[in-house]
C-alpha cells in the first residue's frame, strides 16, 4: 500500500494498529448498507435502532478481520519472526511481518491460522444465532457475522498470492521441492489466474447481475494483480542477490566534503561529479554524511548561506552496514529506513557506500547474465 499505514489507534501485543485512509470509506459503505439491510428485514425496529444495528455489526466485523490478522500475527511471533504492523483498509487487513518465514511449516501455519481463526468466528456467531431470535438485534448482528467470517475464511482460502490459500500453495509446493524461489513463482502465477478471473467475472456480473457487487469484485481482482506481480518481481530480486554481500557491491570511491562548505557550493559539487554522497570530514575525522537528499531538505535560497555541516546526517545518526552484511538484508533495511546509501563499515573506519542504485546494477546485469546462460 502506498501513502503510509495510516492512522495509529492503538497496540495489541506490541503490535501497532493502523486505520488507513480507505478504510473509513468502506467502514461508512458497509455501516450504510447495513443499516438500510436491516431497515429493509426489520420494518418493526426503530430508525434508531437500524443504524446502531448496523453500525455495531459493521464495528464487529472489523474486529473480525483485525482478529484474522491477530491470528497469522500470534503464530509469527511464535516463531520469532517480527510483526511491523497491521493495517486495515479499502479491502480488509494486512499484517506486515518482519521477513520471510524461515521454512515451509512455518509458512504453513502462519498462513493457515488466518482462515482458521474466521472460521472460529463464523461458529462462535452461529452459536449466538441459537440463543437470540434473528428478529432480535444480536440475533441480526450474530447472522450477518456468521456468514461474513465464513465468507471472508473461505475467499481467503483461494489458491492465489497474496491470498492466504496462495501463501499455503507456496508453502506446500515449497516443501515438497525444497525450491522457494520456485514455489514462489509458481503461488504468484496462481495469483495473477486468480486476479485475471475475479476481473472477468466481476465486470460480467456487473453487466448481467448486480453492478454493484461486479465492480467491487473486479476491483478486488485488480487489487491482487497489482499484490502478485509485485511479490513476483520480489523474487526475481531475491533470487538475483543471494549470496552477494555488502563488500562485493561496495563503491570503494569514497568522496569527501569539508563540514564549512556552503550547501551552494557542494550543488556545484555534485553537478560537477554527478556524485551523490559525501563524507563530511573536520581534520581527516568522519562527522556525518551529506547526500543530495540531505541538500532537497534545505529551501534553495538558504543554501548560498547554510553549510554541509548544519544539512548534514550526523555521525550519531548514520546507518552502518557491515561488509559481510547480505545485500538483500542490507536493500530491506534501507526500504523501511528510506536512505538511498549506507557507508560500510570495518573496524571504526568507512570503506565503502552500497547505493540502492548499484544493488539495481546487480539485479539487472544478474538478470541479463541469466537470459544469456537460458538461450
Ligand atoms: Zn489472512
Amino acid at each position: 500500500m502506498d501513502g503510509g499505514p495510516g492512522i495509529k489507534i492503538g497496540r495489541i501485543l506490541g503490535i501497532p494498529i493502523y486505520l488507513h485512509a480507505s478504510w473509513f470509506i468502506i467502514f461508512a459503505l458497509i455501516t450504510f448498507s447495513l443499516a438500510k439491510q436491516f431497515a429493509y428485514q426489520h420494518s418493526h425496529w426503530t430508525d434508531a435502532q437500524h443504524w446502531a444495528a448496523g453500525l455495531i455489526t459493521s464495528l464487529l466485523f472489523f474486529g473480525s478481520v483485525l482478529f484474522h490478522e491477530l491470528a497469522h500475527s500470534v503464530v509469527a511471533l511464535r516463531y520469532r519472526i517480527p510483526v511491523v504492523s497491521i493495517t486495515l483498509f479499502i479491502f480488509g487487513g494486512v499484517a506486515r511481518i518482519g521477513r520471510e518465514p524461515g521454512s515451509a511449516k512455518q509458512e504453513f501455519n502462519i498462513a493457515i491460522a488466518g482462515p482458521f481463526s474466521s472460521y472460529l468466528l463464523a461458529g462462535g456467531f452461529r452459536l449466538l444465532m441459537g440463543v437470540f431470535p434473528s428478529s432480535d438485534m444480536l440475533g441480526a448482528l450474530a447472522e450477518w457475522l456468521s456468514i461474513t467470517n465464513l465468507a471472508l475464511a473461505t475467499f481467503n482460502l483461494i489458491p492465489g498470492f497474496p491470498l492466504d490459500g496462495g501463501r499455503i500453495l507456496r508453502a506446500l509446493v515449497w516443501g515438497v521441492t525444497g525450491d522457494f524461489a520456485r514455489a514462489s513463482r509458481i503461488a504468484a502465477r496462481s495469483g495473477q489466474l486468480v486476479a485475471y478471473g475475479l476481473i472477468v467475472f466481476g465486470i460480467w456480473r456487473s453487466l448481467t447481475g448486480s453492478f454493484r457487487d461486479g465492480l467491487w469484485l473486479a476491483f478486488i481482482g485488480w487489487f491482487l494483480l497489482t499484490a502478485a506481480q509485485e511479490s513476483y518481481a520480489q523474487v526475481a530480486v531475491r533470487a538475483a542477490l543471494s549470496g552477494i554481500r555488502a563488500a562485493d557491491i561496495m563503491s570503494r570511491d569514497l568522496p569527501t566534503v569539508g563540514r564549512a562548505t556552503s550547501l551552494e557550493d557542494y550543488s556545484y559539487e555534485v553537478l560537477r561529479t554527478g556524485r551523490r554522497c559525501h563524507l563530511v570530514v573536520d581534520n581527516g575525522a568522519l562527522i556525518g554524511l551529506m547526500s543530495v537528499a540531505a541538500l532537497n531538505r534545505v529551501p534553495r535560497e538558504e543554501w548560498a548561506t547554510t553549510s554541509v555541516q548544519a544539512a548534514m546526517i550526523p555521525r550519531e545518526q548514520i546507518r552502518w552496514a557491515a561488509p559481510e552484511e547480505p545485500v538483500l538484508a542490507l536493500l530491506e533495511r534501507m526500504q523501511s529506513d528510506d536512505v538511498n546509501q549506507v557507508p560500510v563499515v570495518a573496524n571504526g573506519t568507512v570503506v565503502g557506500m552500497v547505493t540502492r542504485e548499484s544493488i539495481l546494477r546487480v539485479v539487472r546485469a544478474r538478470a541479463e547474465v541469466g537470459d544469456l546462460a537460458s538461450h
